[in-house]
């Protein structure tokens, strides 16, 4: 028995969204969620305590940076993850293959725009069944990534619900590499689950659907993947060049997965993606939009994002949000944060990624309302 349960509260009557609260040992998390995105185990520019006062209930924590700097063995001397970082509310961990694949294909933008031919200098030397071997950026060693070591890695940080390792293809790719690709991630996602079975420590896995946006194959993956145990699913790969694509894709796909267990969208929570994906079933999103906007100076509000750079910012002493209730709107005005800007401070990053986090955590607060409410 592991503390990982997925209870559904409500199920909305116009559509498929549902409120729920997903169970895991420090803690629980209300559904539909967000999630940040902490790639070296803390968000950028605010910390664990911070982020906390926000309301964030499940942080994102990356093992391919992890495991580059500080080190697992750095983790697991401090006794794992949570103790290390000092959060004791929910942690989720990926399997480390998503920013491998990245940087053998670039992002999905530069991917888009290069067609999928491979990077030079991209530090990925090989890829075969039995995993990825590629340099290390910090002292050019070379890495063996498996699907083994993948979850040693994630057992050791000790996240609440860890990710098997899987391969990310180009989008741009034929459509029998994307086949070929789709058995290599089924092998790969089965080998993780056989190692995190032997040894779940508490932890809960979630499966990662694949399929770019081939329907059959994303089909496939949901019939493979949910013969299996795993306690949630994930839903990764490409996910097409337009909202559209994604959401006909998503719509499908979200038919062939179980009702009854979680479904978290990574790496998507952007607002217009929120609000088209919650009322199609999708669970949490996790995204690293809001704090990056926040950095870029663009703040989220009720009337749209919010440019403190603009001049008419400088002389206006009202706080971003009137009637928010985040630290950074109780304690600071526009001006002052328009001049931190100006000034190029570095706690103005750190008050307008607090609005940023409080906005999304609201956000998915009212959202769960209009839920109960049949609005969504
Ligand atoms: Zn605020």
């Amino acid at each position: 028995m592991i503390d990982f349960k997925f209870e559904i509260l409500f199920e909305s009557k116009k559509s498929k969204a549902r409120v729920g609260r997903i169970h895991t040992p420090h803690g629980w998390i209300d559904t539909p969620g967000f999630v940040a995105v902490g790639t070296n185990g803390t968000l950028k520019a605010i910390d664990n305590e911070m982020v906390k006062q926000v309301g964030l209930q499940l942080m994102f924590c990356n093992t391919y940076h992890l495991l580059l700097q500080p080190g697992i063995e750095i983790i697991k001397k401090a006794g794992g993850i949570h103790n290390f970082i000092n959060r004791k509310l929910p942690i989720i961990t990926d399997s480390g293959g998503f920013q491998i694949f990245s940087l053998a294909y670039g992002g999905v933008l530069d991917e888009l725009k290069s067609r999928g031919q491979k990077k030079k200098n991209q530090g990925v030397l090989k890829i075969s069944d039995e995993g990825v071997v590629f340099r290390s950026y910090r002292d050019g060693k070379k890495i063996l990534l498996t699907p083994e070591s993948s979850i040693e890695a994630q057992k050791a940080l000790g996240g609440d619900i860890i990710i098997p390792f899987d391969e990310l293809p180009p989008y741009h790719t034929s459509s029998n590499t994307l086949m070929r690709s789709l058995e290599r991630t089924h092998e790969w996602e089965k080998r993780s689950l056989a190692v995190h079975l032997k040894n779940r420590k508490n932890q809960a896995i979630y499966g990662v659907i694949h399929g770019g946006i081939d329907l059959s194959l994303r089909k496939k993956s949901c019939n493979v993947l949910t013969s299996l145990p795993f306690d949630g699913f994930a839903i990764g790969g490409s996910m097409g060049k337009n909202q559209e694509e994604m959401l006909s894709m998503l719509n499908f796909t979200l038919d062939h997965l179980p009702k009854e267990l979680p479904i978290h969208l990574l790496g998507i929570a952007d607002l217009s993606s929120l609000a088209s994906c919650i009322p199609l079933g999708i669970d949490t999103f996790d995204s690293s939009y809001p704090t990056k906007a926040a950095r870029h100076g663009s703040l989220l509000t009720k009337k749209g994002l919010l440019k403190i750079s603009r001049k008419i910012f400088a002389n206006n002493f009202n706080p971003i949000e009137k009637g928010c209730s985040c630290y950074s709107c109780t304690h600071f005005s526009l001006a002052y944060l328009h001049h931190l800007f100006k000034a190029r401070e570095l706690s103005a990053l750190t008050i307008a990624s607090i609005h940023n986090l409080h906005f999304m955590v609201e956000l998915m607060a009212n959202y769960r309302q209009k839920i109960y409410l049949s609005k969504i």
